[in-house]
């Protein structure tokens, strides 16, 4: 094949195929190919769909599938509805769910042309950030892999560090894009909550979940949410905003670019000094491009926290009550009778981590103390949120970390879901806000005197992702991180 896949963003691919430089065949058996030489190390993909790939790749070689994404080899991840296939959410409870139609956001990425090359692992119903909660084994960080790719995308992550597509999709409850994409050195785009339909992605938390990409440049993800999002009347929750026409234009210059600090975020206790200093040079690049840098304060950041994983679990205890062995779901083999057969269906399918979130979120909800933890939790939710709101009266874009430093090893933090929680820290605020945030590849810091990746975040106010992908475009046009690749 003329091209090597290994050097490459989504665009060029995209270029190659409707140049018909490279036929759509050979561009998805390259990946297929790649994936089948490597994937047994990495475990970012739970199944792929080799046969249908290959079929729709022909279609577009024979010119009857079109679209501006036409022969793009994508993605996905394991919890999003497809009519072919498995959905499992890396769950044993769904080990063997077959959906019978397409959520809207793969739908209109197929529609525009891209061809799916199967579902990648997560943690188990997306709660986790290290891809370790999943009931068909972690997902290791192709960097290294003693690491963790991060979650709970981490597959999606993993899938496109390791080149194993040239774009892909996961979801963001707390930051399931942002997170992976910072530990796994990609970029990951989070829109504005309502941006990207819901419809067929299986809920985790409602009010927090949104589906968003993952690319190896800020280009090629504005790129997938241009043809994934917008209004769509199967979710009641899609705003009613039309994705701009220009919203893949990044290299245009920003119309304002004044760059909010908070103080809150450049704590040098918790960041590890790569990242600081990665935020530094960030910093000088902005200037560098005229940009205004304003000290904004969120006061509130401290609550992230513990109002999101009292929000989250509350809806995930709602949510996955569906999961019972009669509606849904794994069901027990030999129930003495109908209590025996939910609570042992509910036993045996899902995990410890998933099984924690359903009790605390249970008992936040239950009579007594829904008033002392939820309806307490809503009240901070919205001081959090008029936080972003005054923040961005005097500024555009919000500079942080996504994380407080890069990878931790595999096993290191599982036993300790405290420490893995508050992993959470700089991303879990903009899900309880609905605002966008896009983590970038910042290079890299020293772990165990070995580099990995770092990422840095920008937050956006709600539906300006077109204003923050320009923005990030900056940074990225002048560093470059983003082109960097593991030696597999
Ligand atoms: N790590 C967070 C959690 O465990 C976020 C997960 C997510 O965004 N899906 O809940």
């Amino acid at each position: 094949m003329a091209m090597d896949i290994t050097k490459t963003t989504l665009s060029e691919v995209r270029e190659a195929v409707t140049g018909k430089e490279v036929s759509a065949v050979e561009m998805t058996q390259a990946y297929l190919d790649r994936i089948a030489k490597y994937d047994g190390k990495i475990n970012a993909y739970r199944e792929t769909y080799d046969e249908r790939a290959l079929e729709r790749a022909k279609l577009v070689d024979e010119g009857k599938i079109e679209g501006p994404l036409a022969g793009v080899p994508i993605a996905i991840k394991d919890l999003m509805c497809t009519e072919y296939g498995k959905t499992c959410c890396s769950s044993k409870m769904l080990a063997k769910f077959e959906a019978f139609y397409n959520s809207t956001a793969v739908k209109r990425l197929e529609d525009a042309g891209a061809i799916v090359l199967g579902k990648t692992n997560m943690d188990e119903f997306a709660m986790g950030s290290s891809t370790e909660t999943c009931a068909f084994g972690a997902t290791k960080n192709p960097w290294d892999t003693d690491y963790v790719p991060g979650g709970s995308s981490g597959g999606a992550a993993a899938a496109m560090a390791a080149d194993f597509c040239a774009g892909s999709l996961g979801s963001d409850t707390g930051g399931s894009i942002r997170q992976p994409a910072s530990l796994c050195g990609v970029t990951g785009l989070k829109p504005t909550y309502g941006r990207v339909s819901r419809w067929g992605l299986v809920a985790f938390a409602s009010s927090l979940d949104q589906i968003g990409p993952f690319g190896h440049s800020v280009k090629d993800c504005a790129t997938l949410l241009k043809y994934m999002g917008g209004h769509d009347e199967l979710d009641s929750t899609s705003a009613n905003i039309a994705i701009p026409e220009d919203l893949d234009d990044v290299d245009t210059k920003p119309k304002k670019l004044r760059i909010g600090i908070a103080k809150q975020y450049m704590s040098d206790e918790a960041n590890d000094p790569a990242v600081a200093s990665a935020l530094v040079k960030a910093i000088e690049i902005y200037k560098a491009a005229g940009a205004e840098i304003v000290e904004v304060d969120l006061p509130h950041t401290e609550y992230g926290i513990p109002v999101y994983y009292i929000v989250a679990t509350a809806e995930a205890s709602s949510n996955l009550a569906r999961y019972d062995g009669v509606h849904y779901g794994h069901r027990t083999q030999t129930p003495d009778d109908l209590v025996d057969l939910y609570a042992r269906s509910r036993a045996e399918g899902f995990g410890d981590e998933v099984k924690r979130r359903i009790m605390l979120g249970t008992y936040a909800l239950s009579s007594g103390y829904y008033d002392a933890y939820y309806n307490r939790s809503l009240k901070v939710r919205r001081l959090i949120s008029n936080d972003f709101k005054t923040a961005f009266e005097s500024c555009d874009a919000i500079l942080c970390p996504t994380t407080t430093g890069p990878a931790f090893k595999l096993g290191e933090k599982k036993d300790d879901p405290l420490s893995m929680y508050l992993n959470d820290i700089y991303t879990v605020t903009a899900n309880l806000a609905g605002i966008p945030g896009i983590s970038m590849p910042a290079g890299t810091a020293e772990v165990d005197g070995k580099q990995m990746p770092i990422g840095m975040q920008l937050l956006g106010p709600a539906f300006e992702e077109t204003s923050l992908l320009r923005i990030a475009r900056i940074y990225e046009a002048a560093t470059d991180y983003n082109l960097e690749r593991p030696k597999m």
